[in-house]
């Protein structure tokens, strides 16, 4: 039996119109810790469905690194059921930045006190299954024991994926089963696959082994359990909510999608407009907006300064921040880079990721400094000036669920050339040379041919027709990618969970 907390939250307010509860799940959160735009989204979306007037509340795991001491310790301990027997957990609680909205931090160091999320770069840590089973179960103990018994769970990528599963399982007749469940995929291609013969570290009986729910070409795989068991799916933009029904982009996951099409809706992601804001941004050089752009001229040759690039107002500077991984296709930008570089360009590059691709353009750069910089590092300023100080972003991916840099970059001013895929083509308009129309370009086969000349494209636009590029940089910047939308839609996704659960609309009993 968990052990009570000594001072219970209340619940529901005795009275007047009831709030919709919602308890978001995420394995990595915002400013707290971050290895992409998962948690980006978790650290923004629940603040603006909060202030849509939902009560929603977040969990994740405390992990290494996250000052423990700004959090307040709640009392007693939480038990949470593991194969091995009861586990004794801590609960810390914060508030998300600039809100009032509860942060539950699970804190058990046996699993999170390490200094990677998932694993070293390239690695798994072997007992990850262990890990996750423990926070999705860990969450739902949570709602228990401190009496916050939410409408709607949100649960976010395969870490998270066996939450719909518990609650349709072991909290069966039990007091959780009530609420609706919402599974969000960020990315199809990470599936959290582990050998069948660990099925028993979830909790669940050897019968949950088929292949409707966690049984995917003899291993097990989360993602799939996930999938069968949510009321309504979810994934981060219109376009990727199409290709993952297709064996192009499913990863092996096609069918299960295809046959809970009805239920996957494509919801764009938001940015953080305020971190991410070119008139009020403490890291770059000189602030400016879509009225007035000179400042993005300061940004540029402070950028070029600052990396030791010749200060050249008239040279446009390719940048490119990301993981370096084969889903953001930097295998085939490597394929171009020479032939891009035989022009009078700059490119600078930021990410990190596969050694390979870190050590080629760590060399390509070391080699040809004079129009080439490579920063293998994750600095969050960087990103930033690099943003403000281009003219151009790069972003050649394979495939992408959302993508946040594409949109970062447009509200700086910085024409993004894209890939024709998922939330790619969800954001950025191709540029119309007859009419200057357009907020980047976009190139579909993912071939360096293909990217090269679409650079060459952006090039020549860059020279021959400056005012195009101007009207473009001002219209991508007033692009609205704010959160209010994707909240507003949230809230629906929430509502129509909650009806497919209870077979009647929120607050119509
Ligand atoms: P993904 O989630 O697939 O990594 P997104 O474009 O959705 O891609 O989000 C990536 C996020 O991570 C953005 O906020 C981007 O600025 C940030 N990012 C990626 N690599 C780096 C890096 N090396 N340094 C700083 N920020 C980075």
């Amino acid at each position: 039996m968990p052990v009570a907390w000594v001072r219970p939250e209340r619940v529901s307010p005795p009275t007047g119109e009831r709030k919709l509860k919602v308890l978001y799940v995420a394995p990595e959160v915002a400013p707290y810790r971050k290895t992409g735009g998962l948690a980006d989204v978790a650290g923004v979306l629940p603040r603006a469905v909060r202030q849509r007037g939902v009560d929603i509340r977040v969990v994740m795991p405390l992990y290494q690194g996250i000052d423990w001491h700004s959090l307040e310790r709640l009392e007693g301990t939480l038990g949470v059921p593991m194969y091995f027997g009861q586990a004794r957990a801590s609960v810390r609680l914060g508030r998300l930045p600039g809100s009032d909205l509860p942060v539950y931090f699970i804190e058990y160091n046996r699993f999170f006190d390490r200094p990677h999320l998932y694993g070293p770069p390239g690695q798994a840590y072997s007992d990850n299954l262990e890990r996750f089973s423990f926070l999705s179960r860990a969450a739902l103990e949570l709602c228990k024991t401190i009496g916050f018994f939410p409408d709607v769970i949100h649960a976010n990528d395969w870490q998270t994926a066996l939450v719909p599963v518990y609650v349709n399982t072991v909290e069966w007749a039990r007091p959780m089963h009530g609420a609706g469940t919402l599974f969000t995929i960020h990315n199809l291609a990470y599936q959290g696959n582990f050998e069948s013969g660990a099925m028993f570290i979830t909790g669940l009986g050897w019968e949950h082994y088929n292949s409707s729910e966690f049984e995917h070409f003899g291993d097990m795989n989360l993602m799939k359990a996930g999938i069968r068991h949510a009321n309504l799916l979810s994934t981060v933009s219109p376009t990727y909510a199409r290709e993952i029904q297709t064996s192009a982009y499913g990863f092996g996951l096609d069918g299960e999608l295809a046959l809970r099409g009805r239920d996957l809706r494509g919801v764009l992601n938001g940015i953080d407009a305020h971190a991410w804001d070119p008139e009020h941004d403490p890291h770059i050089a000189a602030p400016y907006g879509a009225r007035d752009i000179a400042g993005k001229a300061v940004c540029k040759a402070a950028l070029q300064q600052q990396l030791g690039l010749p200060v050249r107002p008239n040279v446009p500077i390719f940048g490119v921040v990301g993981r370096l991984t084969a889903q953001k296709g930097f295998d085939v930008l490597a394929h171009a880079l020479e032939h891009i570089l035989s022009w009078d360009v700059q490119i600078v590059l930021l990410g990190k990721g596969d050694h390979e691709a870190e050590h080629f353009f760590g060399y390509v750069a070391s080699r040809r400094g004079e129009k080439m910089r490579a920063y293998i590092a994750f600095d969050e300023g960087l990103a930033h000036r690099i943003e403000a100080g281009s003219d151009f972003l790069l972003m050649p991916s394979r495939y992408e669920p959302c993508g946040l840099t594409q949109m970062y970059s447009q509200r700086y001013g910085t024409l993004p050339i894209v890939r024709g895929t998922g939330g790619l083509l969800d954001t950025v308009s191709n540029y119309n040379q007859a009419n200057g129309e357009g907020t980047g370009f976009i190139f579909w086969d993912l071939t360096p041919g293909a990217l090269a000349d679409t650079v060459g494209w952006a090039l020549s636009t860059y020279h021959d027709r400056p005012e195009h590029i101007l009207a473009m940089r001002k219209r991508a910047m007033e692009q609205d990618f704010s959160w209010d939308r994707a909240a507003v839609a949230h809230e629906h996704l929430y509502r129509e969970a909650y009806r497919i659960r209870r077979g009647h609309e929120f607050g119509a009993r």
